[in-house]
């Protein structure tokens, strides 16, 4: 009989593993908390390499799935005064051109779901789980609605704030804030022809109080983000689009890198969110249930992995019951193959982000030290080749 599995989460994680479950001979069904085109908002994310390669595996084409976006292969560091300290690859291209590529998060939604529905995979929307119940014969979900939802498997892909988690084990750790906000926005018109810069290279600023990222879309809009640094998280409310556009536009004045005349003629600014990760999660699973993405191990934003880590834990949780019937064994081997993994990316987002809070001394020493760190990292190839270049066999 065909074994069947309630998806909780219908982002990244949880559509890519109901692709893999499907592949796999399962029935999945995605439950999604928002109402659709709800969660189809936000800004851009830069997806890497081994996460595409990753999709790769389940006959889904990259450049297909990505087709709204655009490679940024490269990155671009700069001071505040606009000089560039290093320049270093977001992960070799694989042979078939597939290569870091940078995307808004609505359209990746829509071409991850779009992929689901074409292989006849159910995505329910304004389905938010709030309860799980096991028994022997399976896991039964509760939904915010009243409803319920029954299967052999749940894949917890609620994210960084997963309820799943916490039915889990209820001494779950929480997210932590990583000190940072985060913005982005797209600059069209004049502004933008004047100030974009050369297509697939990722700019990134460290400004002087706070840390800016652009780069040229095919439209040639150019697409930024801005990432302040901030002792304790945004209040929902704190801000209006206005009062946060004119915050912006002070963290950047007097910098020599374009952010405040991009963010200034932005036709759309988004967020602020704010960034958090998790510290070890240490329970993932149960006989039935598992966690996968954000509601596993949210890596900081600024190590470019989330998306990348949630798809490739997707994959291999589908090739994992692909490969062995009982589904606590094949959850157990899925634990054992992501789990050292992901922590370390966790701990590398981290250090990352920590490099854009240094007080004004310590911005001194960076772009002093920045240029020699990096060729002496560097001289003997990509040290984050065992992130971008990792494959699922
Ligand atoms: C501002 C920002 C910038 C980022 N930039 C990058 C980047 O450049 N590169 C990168 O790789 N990563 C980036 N990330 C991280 C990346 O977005 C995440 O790691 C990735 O989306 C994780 O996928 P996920 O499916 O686990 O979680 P999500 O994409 O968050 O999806 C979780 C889904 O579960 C749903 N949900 C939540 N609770 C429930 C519930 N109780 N029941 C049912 N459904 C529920 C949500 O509505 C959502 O659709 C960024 C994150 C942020 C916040």
């Amino acid at each position: 009989m065909t074994k069947t599995a309630v998806v909780a989460g219908g982002g990244i994680a949880g559509t890519v593993a109901a692709i893999a479950l499907h592949d796999a001979g399962f029935a999945p069904v995605i439950h999604e908390a928002h109402d659709r085109g709800a969660d189809e908002r936000g800004a851009f994310l830069t997806v890497a390499v081994n996460g595409l390669a990753a999709l790769r595996t389940l006959g889904l084409d990259p450049a297909l799935v990505f087709a709204a976006g655009f490679a940024t292969p490269t990155m671009a560091l700069r001071n505040s005064a606009g000089r560039e300290l290093a320049r270093l690859p977001l992960g070799d291209p694989d042979p078939d051109g597939t290569t870091t590529t940078t995307i808004r998060r609505a359209e990746l939604y829509l071409a991850l779901r779009g992929e689901a529905e074409r292989r006849g995979i159910p995505l329910v929307y304004g389905k938010r789980l709030t309860g799980i119940t096991r028994s022997a014969a399976g896991v039964t979900v509760r939904f915010a609605d009243g409803s319920t939802a029954g299967g052999d498997l749940l894949v917890g892909a609620d994210g960084l704030h997963s309820r799943t988690r916490t039915a889990l084990d209820p001494a779950a750790p929480a997210p932590r804030y990583l000190g940072l906000l985060n913005a982005g926005g797209f600059t069209t018109g004049p502004v933008a022809a004047a100030l974009r810069p050369a297509r697939g290279v990722m700019q990134m600023a460290f400004g002087r109080r706070a840390f800016f990222g652009w780069a040229t879309a095919p439209d040639d809009s150019v697409w930024w983000f801005a990432n302040p640094s901030r002792r304790h998280p945004a209040e929902a409310d704190e801000w209006t689009p206005a009062s946060w556009r004119a915050e912006l536009l002070e963290l950047f004045a007097g910098d020599a890198v374009p952010a405040a005349e991009l963010i200034r003629a932005s036709d759309e600014i988004v967020g602020p969110w704010n960034t958090w990760d998790l510290p070890r999660v240490p329970v993932w699973r149960d006989d039935r249930t598992i966690l996968i993405g954000d509601a596993a191990h949210a890596v900081s934003p600024s190590s470019g992995q989330g998306a990348s880590m949630a798809i490739e834990d997707a994959v291999t949780l589908g090739r994992c019951l692909r490969a062995r019937s009982d589904i606590a064994g094949a959850l157990a081997d899925y634990e054992r193959l992501r789990r050292d993994r992901v922590e370390k990316v966790v701990a590398y987002g981290r250090r990352s982000g920590s490099t854009k809070t240094a007080g004004p001394v310590g911005a001194v020493f960076r772009d002093a030290l920045t240029p020699l760190v990096m060729r002496l990292l560097y001289r003997k190839g990509d040290p984050q080749a065992w992130i971008t270049s990792y494959r699922i066999g």
